[in-house]
């Protein structure tokens, strides 16, 4: 109680403003996983890893746009890349030849993605994705994870989908679960209809919950076994290793059939895509007969495929995959051991962490199940801690590094959190 009217006292720009979006956005909010409690701050500016808020305070930004913040703000050369792009013309109604320079790109880290079509959206990605499995396989069902997230009219709790009229007929698993997959597909009629087995690599929206050994093994087995498409949507995970996401890991017989991306690829502006097996992506060819539509006004907009380009060439090389991914194993290492023996918990893969407040230890924490007594409360005052002592992080605990960051800030991050524990814990 104290924090939050601490937080109301030294906020009272961002308030009014949030006072003043309430009368025409409802609860003032367009993305509703930025809303808190009492009310969230205002951001007017960013740069490098800092943001600064309207009433003169700056941040250390450990939240890095839920992943799409990957090159930091206003990385130079991003910046160039959309002036420049701006100066051309921001969507020309045709090809232009960054739109394939940028296919190539993303191909060249993801081999399994034969063919590529970009879109607006991870959403969007999804949602082409699972149209492309229902047509190759004339069948109807969606095998997905109860906690996964695909977007927001993709996003599974507590065994349903939380959309009111779900578009697709699903069947919903426990994440690392294999014998869950197993009881729904030894259904004969579950088995023959499903067209696909989406799966993040690792559960990103749900807490950064990594996979257990030989899961996605086991989804490629069931999958092939099934005749499903495997997706693995790596909107959030395509970070990961030198060599591209989390199925670079993957030995190539264990490939996806068929990827999702969105977030930093697009170089901080609207992105997604969808790619695979050249056979499932030339259903979209339109030189075919009843070739399947994907469309999209800007789809291949000049501003987002430059700058996606710049990055991937010029910015997120091999080398600095690698030493962000060994920087946030390290980081959240560092975290495990100053929490041993309190309820904080920091689970997550690479660059991306998640801190839970719950009684399971981190080897345990397999599915968002296994999370039922994490305490949201604590994990509030977390928050509005870490915002007092200037480090933004998602209100649910989620922290992706930029590359902008620097160690002297992550130090200070250590820090703080050892402050919350000797604070909060006995
Ligand atoms: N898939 C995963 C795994 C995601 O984490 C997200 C977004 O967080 C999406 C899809 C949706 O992407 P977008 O927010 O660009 O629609």
């Amino acid at each position: 109680d104290k924090l939050a009217s601490n937080f109301t006292a030294r906020n009272a720009r961002s308030k009014r403003i949030h006072d003043a979006a309430i009368k025409s956005l409802p609860g003032g909010n367009t993305r509703s996983v930025l809303y808190y409690e009492p009310f969230p701050l205002s951001i007017k500016r960013a740069e490098g890893s800092n943001l600064f808020d309207v009433d003169g305070h700056d941040y250390v930004d450990l939240l890095g746009e839920y992943t799409a913040g990957l090159y930091g703000h206003s990385e130079p050369l991003i910046i160039n890349a959309i002036t420049e792009a701006a100066k051309r013309g921001i969507n020309f109604g045709s090809q232009h030849e960054d739109e394939g320079k940028l296919a190539e790109l993303v191909k060249q880290r993801f081999p399994s993605m034969e063919l590529i079509r970009f879109t607006n959206s991870g959403t969007e990605a999804t949602l082409m994705a699972l149209s492309a499995a229902k047509a190759y396989t004339d069948r109807s069902k969606i095998l997905v994870f109860d906690g996964g997230y695909h977007g927001g009219a993709f996003t599974f709790k507590n065994g349903k989908s939380s959309v009111v009229n779900a578009p697709h007929d699903y069947l919903i698993a426990r994440y690392n679960d294999l014998p869950s997959v197993y009881a729904l597909l030894d259904d004969d009629a579950n088995r023959q209809q499903v067209a696909a087995i989406i799966v993040e690599p690792m559960m990103g929206s749900s807490g950064a919950i990594p996979p257990v050994a030989k899961f996605l093994e086991g989804m490629r087995h069931l999958a092939t076994a099934a005749g499903a498409v495997l997706i693995f949507d790596e909107v959030m995970t395509s970070r990961m290793h030198a060599g591209g996401g989390i199925q670079s890991q993957l030995s190539a017989s264990i490939r996806p059939d068929m990827t999702t991306l969105g977030k930093y690829i697009g170089g901080g502006m609207s992105f997604g895509a969808f790619g695979g097996k050249r056979e499932i992506m030339e259903l979209f060819d339109p030189r075919k007969p009843n070739a399947l539509s994907h469309a999209g006004t800007f789809n291949n907009n000049v501003l987002t495929m430059s700058a996606g380009r710049v990055g991937l060439e010029q910015i997120f090389t091999p080398e600095r995959a690698s030493q962000l991914h060994a920087r946030g194993d390290k980081l959240r290492k560092t975290l495990q051991d100053v929490s041993r023996g309190t309820l904080m918990k920091v689970t997550g893969y690479g660059s991306i962490l998640c801190f839970h407040w719950s009684a399971t230890e981190v080897e345990d924490i397999k599915s968002p199940q296994d999370l039922k007594d994490d305490d949201k409360t604590l994990g509030d005052v977390f928050h509005l801690y870490l915002l007092d002592r200037g480090f933004y992080i998602a209100r649910r605990g989620f922290v992706a590094l930029s590359l902008a960051l620097t160690e002297a800030q992550l130090d200070g991050f250590v820090a703080v959190v050892r402050d919350f524990l000797r604070a909060h814990e006995q």
